[in-house]
């Protein structure tokens, strides 16, 4: 039977410094709670997802719109560990639209094999949390007929991503 380990980050600051990313013709950033947009350089954040009927009227998530992070410190660590978003808590169990690009998952710990599973307690909860946050967000403004749009930090414009019920 395979053995359960522990996720050892190798401290490589990957994450931390490729946080840009475009899917479906949307670049997006690193999303961000209403609290933890508060933690950054305000001209480092952006709209990320909006809701509203006929327009992006109210934004539920914010994004960083920077592909280093402004706290990833030249050692590879991060100044603001303690206050670190719900989305760097859950890498590299990532919640929502961002792709796991963690350098451990295809990286073998000695005598570790690939086929071994990671526990990933801490991340999985971080990336429930986050996902409860979204929902709760939209639950509170919820109405028939809702739309959901994306800020596409590329353009700086939003697209509508059809109806939130759809989704
Ligand atoms: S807040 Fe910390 S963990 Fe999150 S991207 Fe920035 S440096 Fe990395
Ligand atoms: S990419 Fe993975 S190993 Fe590297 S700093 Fe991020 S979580 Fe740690």
């Amino acid at each position: 039977m395979n053995e359960i380990v522990e996720f050892v980050c190798k401290r490589c600051g990957w994450c931390c410094r490729n946080l840009l990313e475009t899917k479906d013709g949307i670049e997006r950033g690193l999303p961000l709670t209403d609290k933890e947009a508060t933690r950054f350089p305000q001209e480092l954040v952006s709209p990320k997802v909006a809701i509203g009927i006929t327009d992006p009227k109210i934004v539920v998530l914010y994004q960083l719109n920077v592909n280093v992070c402004p706290y990833i410190n030249s050692q590879n660590v991060c100044e603001k560990y303690e206050d670190r978003p719900l989305m760097c808590r859950s890498f590299p169990i990532v919640a929502g639209d961002l792709s796991n690009r963690c350098t451990v998952f295809s990286y073998r710990i000695k005598g570790v094999s690939y086929s071994d599973s990671y526990s990933m307690e801490k991340q999985l909860d971080a990336s429930v949390k986050f996902t409860l946050y979204l929902k709760n967000r939209i639950k509170k403004y919820y109405q028939k007929g809702l739309k959901v749009w994306e800020y596409n930090l590329a353009t700086k414009n939003w697209v509508c991503r059809g109806f939130y019920d759809s989704l």
